[in-house]
């Protein structure tokens, strides 16, 4: 093999004409979902079913009436369901388009040849022409030759379903979508884009998931019942009302059914709920954490312990050599630079570690690539972190040298030395690594020979902690998140940095013990030691399994190939945006675009924020929803006793169906969006919540119903001192629905502080301020008060309504502190 005659692939002009000519490396996008079939998509739920029928009913009341006048009321119908339809539609389209972006985010890139030198790119902009340098873990971008294949390993599962990888050699061909599994490769590229055979690369390419989340799936289920629990009610109300009244108020009895149904039902809820994670989705991304899937939104708020990467998450990667211990150090930069696959010059492609060594090698006076063009590679053992080190046989003088360089008691026992000598390397690698030195050993044996070699000497790399990992630390400590470090490197390295940034305990545990412990031995010391060292991937699905068996939730880093089980296993896996391999972010449900430790935990604040906004916005619901229920349920039994009637005379209802979805929709959906936008500075500072905690917790229950029903009693009131007052029956409906929507909107101050006091949303104080003056406006209109079945009133009654309001909220506000001491009342960030 050796270096090939000089390939310098393509200029940036060139590529810019090819560009032109053959297109970017994508595959054409799938047709968009037409806008009707959206629109029409938004109908299909239980709860706009029975909205439907409300609409159907009622326009066919009036119709067998005689058609006289507006239907107002199917009108408003009908345009508050176009209207959700609307909504709905928009939410998608701004999701999707937050998807999009994500995608784009954690789009490939890969090393391609240009100019002459290593350049980082995405991979859509390769053409035919290019070279590229592959390394274990990406996928193949694009079909080419292969010009230069060292230990190479192809996984082309995803064309042959073959599970075996197969060796490569230079001249084959590799095709896009398999997966260079181990060693190193210079690709030709020949076809791109839809000319690939990226037919299977295709559905990989769907990178993120936008399933329905559990929450989401969970509040389906939640609105499921209430529909039907709601329509066996109503159909109960008409039955008995029918009985009660006589058949000629059957319109009217179905008419208060429908009514009761949409009060229970919280027509704003899946629209606040999408907004509340796209939200969320998009806030991570700015702190750089980008969600690959949905689901994984609610995973991290509940995650109890966070697995981590040490080199490059924890630290800054920064592969510097701080020493060479060696006798002769010609010959340890000789191993150095030979047995080492990264390319210098520009910004130096490969491994950072084998990067930080050329670089060394070279300040040092050695020129890199003459000495590796006079002596070309024989052969080849590629690194891997199943044996820890690498081989390269190289001709030197007529007969095949081996360079190694791999972990150092992985070499020393693979030495021809003394026992003394041994014993005193070992004593000085320990010392070092126990300053928190990442410890190198370099070595040297005849041809393939991998036993009875010359050890040459130890490479030290310092690489600091991250400044910002400390505190994050700390962060997740206070959060009651455990935070373990697992890494491929010596226990005595592990530990040193554990200590710098925070991460308590003397023991560390290896691989091996976790290879050999029993399950019962495991579970008792994995609850109990944070620094697991010279880790290989198959432990660290072990790991995970075994924590999961405690009961924690866990969130797991990983770059290289054989992490993949572990991340899937995981409850949340977590990739490297910019390190590591392109198979761990393909089935990674996080994305860290900075590789930053902290990013994890800023993540897992906006989880919890996330969560903590869902209960908000659904206590604010479900207490709307209560007190309608029991206004309307009520207020129609009392009217029954009391024998008031409408004109026609059929029952009178306290408030009309279209008053109870204007309530729901605008008073109540707009200021429950806004809820999207809390900032939860707090969150941190508790214990996480269990995963299966049920959506409304009992403090969140109890706010629903206190509030719910004094809202309700105040509304009853209303309506039967209004008419003391010298008004008729129409003003008092009206100010019972006026009450409603004002008393409902200042009702998102007590529900969005019960424990937790969230950051001022100086958005919701607009929208509740202009919510309060809508109120007002509609009321007053003659055409509009009409249209939502109210009379216009004097101001007298509009402050008695103004009054009530701020009544019902002083007291829900003063039960809140009364059942709710808060645990943790904050600063504002
Ligand atoms: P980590 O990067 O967390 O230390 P790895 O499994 O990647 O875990 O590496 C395990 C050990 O193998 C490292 O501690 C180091 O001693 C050695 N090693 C790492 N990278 C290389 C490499 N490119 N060549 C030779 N040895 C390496
Ligand atoms: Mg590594």
């Amino acid at each position: 093999m050796g270096e090939p005659a000089v390939v310098v692939g393509l200029t940036s002009s060139q590529a810019r004409e090819r560009l032109a000519v053959f297109g970017p490396n994508t595959l054409p996008e799938k047709a968009p979902e037409p806008l009707w079939h959206r629109f029409i998509r938004q109908f299909q739920s239980p709860l706009i079913y029975i909205l439907l029928f409300a609409l159907a009913f009622d326009a066919g009341l009036w119709i067998y009436e005689g058609a006289r006048g507006w239907p107002t009321e199917s009108l408003t119908i009908g345009l508050i369901l176009l209207l959700n339809a609307g909504l709905g539609v928009y939410q998608e389209f701004r999701s999707e388009g937050a998807l999009a972006r994500l995608k784009a985010m954690a789009a490939p890139q890969v090393w391609v040849l240009r100019d002459g030198e290593l350049v980082r790119l995405p991979s859509q902009e390769l053409v035919p022409g290019d070279v590229l340098r592959l390394e274990a873990g990406d996928r193949v971008p694009a079909d080419g030759a292969l010009l230069q294949a060292q230990g190479v390993l192809l996984d082309e599962s995803v064309l042959t379903g073959e599970s075996v990888p197969l060796d490569k050699t230079p001249g084959q061909e590799a095709l896009s979508g398999t997966l260079l599994v181990r060693g190193k490769a210079q690709l030709e590229v020949s076809r791109t884009g839809s000319r690939s055979n990226l037919g299977k690369l295709a559905q990989m390419l769907e990178q993120v998931e936008a399933g329905k989340t559990p929450l989401e799936l969970r509040l389906d289920r939640l609105g499921r019942q209430i529909a039907r629990a709601v329509l066996v009610l109503a159909a109960v109300i008409a039955v008995a009302g029918v009985l009660a009244e006589g058949v000629d108020h059957l319109g009217a009895m179905v008419l208060f059914a429908v009514a009761l149904a949409v009060a229970a039902v919280p027509e704003g809820l899946p629209a606040v709920l999408t907004l509340t994670l796209a939200l969320g989705v998009e806030r991570m991304s700015k702190r750089k954490a980008v969600v690959r899937k949905l689901a994984a939104v609610e995973a991290l708020g509940s995650v109890t312990v966070i697995a981590t990467d040490k080199t490059g998450t924890l630290t800054e990667n920064r592969m510097s050599v701080h020493l060479l211990d060696a006798p002769d150090p010609t010959r340890a930069l000789r191993a150095a630079v030979l047995a080492n696959d990264a390319e210098g010059g520009g910004q130096g492609a490969g491994d950072p570690l084998e990067v930080g060594l050329l670089a060394y090698a070279e300040a040092q006076g050695v020129d890199a690539r003459a000495l590796r063009q006079q002596h070309p590679r024989l052969g080849h053992r590629a690194f891997d972190s199943e044996w820890k080190f690498m081989r390269a046989t190289v001709e030197e003088e007529g007969r095949g040298v081996g360079y190694f360089k791999g972990a150092y008691e992985v070499l020393l026992v693979r030495c021809r030395l003394s026992p003394e000598e041994q014993a005193s390397w070992a004593e000085k690698a320990l010392a070092y690594a126990s300053e928190g030195f990442r410890v190198l050993g370099l070595a040297e044996g005849h041809g393939e020979d991998e036993e009875g070699l010359s050890f040459l000497g130890l490479v030290l790399f310092w690489d600091p902690p991250r400044e910002e990992v400390p505190q994050a630390i700390e962060m997740a400590r206070a959060a009651g998140i455990r935070v373990l470090m697992v890494t491929g490197d010596h226990p005595a390295t592990a530990l040193a940095i554990a200590h710098k940034i925070g991460i308590s305990g003397e023991r560390v545990l290896t691989g091996e013990d976790l290879e050999h412990y029993d399950p019962e031995t495991l579970r008792q010391v994995v609850g109990e030691v944070n620094v697991f060292a010279r880790v290989r991937p198959e432990h660290k699905l072990r790991l995970v399994q075994t924590l999961q068996a405690l009961g924690e939730v866990v969130a797991m880093t990983g770059d290289g190939v054989n992490d993949a089980p572990a991340l899937k296993r995981s409850n949340v896996g977590v990739a490297m945006g910019q390190r590591g391999s392109e198979v761990s972010r393909e089935v990674a449900d996080l994305v860290l675009l900075d590789d930053n430790f902290a990013t994890i935990v800023a993540a897992v604040e906006e989880g919890r924020s996330i969560y903590e906004n869902v209960q908000k916005f659904l206590r604010f619901l479900f207490s709307t929803n209560l007190s309608e229920v029991l206004v309307v349920g009520v207020g129609a039994m009392l009217a029954f006793a009391l024998g008031l009637r409408e004109a026609d005379g059929s029952l009178l209802l306290p408030l009309l169906a279209v008053q109870i979805l204007w309530i729901n929709l605008v008073t109540d959906g707009l200021p429950a969006l806004t809820l999207a936008l809390d900032r939860n500075p707090g969150v941190m500072r508790s214990p996480p919540k269990p995963a299966q905690a049920p959506l409304l917790d009992s403090p969140s229950l109890r706010f629903v119903l206190l509030s719910g029903s004094v809202k309700a009693a105040i509304a009853l009131g209303i309506l039967g001192v209004v008419p003391l007052l010298g008004y008729g029956l129409e003003e008092a409906r009206s100010a019972c629905f006026h009450f409603s929507a004002i008393g409902q909107l200042f009702f998102t101050y007590p529900s969005r502080h019960t424990r937790l006091f969230p950051s001022p949303n100086p958005v919701l104080h607009g929208v509740v301020a202009a919510g309060v003056g809508l109120q007002f406006a509609v009321g007053s209109l003659p055409g509009v008060a009409g249209a939502l079945g109210a009379v216009p009133l004097p101001m007298a009654l509009w402050g008695g309504i103004l009054a009530a309001a701020l009544v019902a909220w002083g007291l829900t506000e003063g039960l809140n502190r009364l059942f709710w001491r808060p645990a943790v009342r904050d600063s504002v960030r």
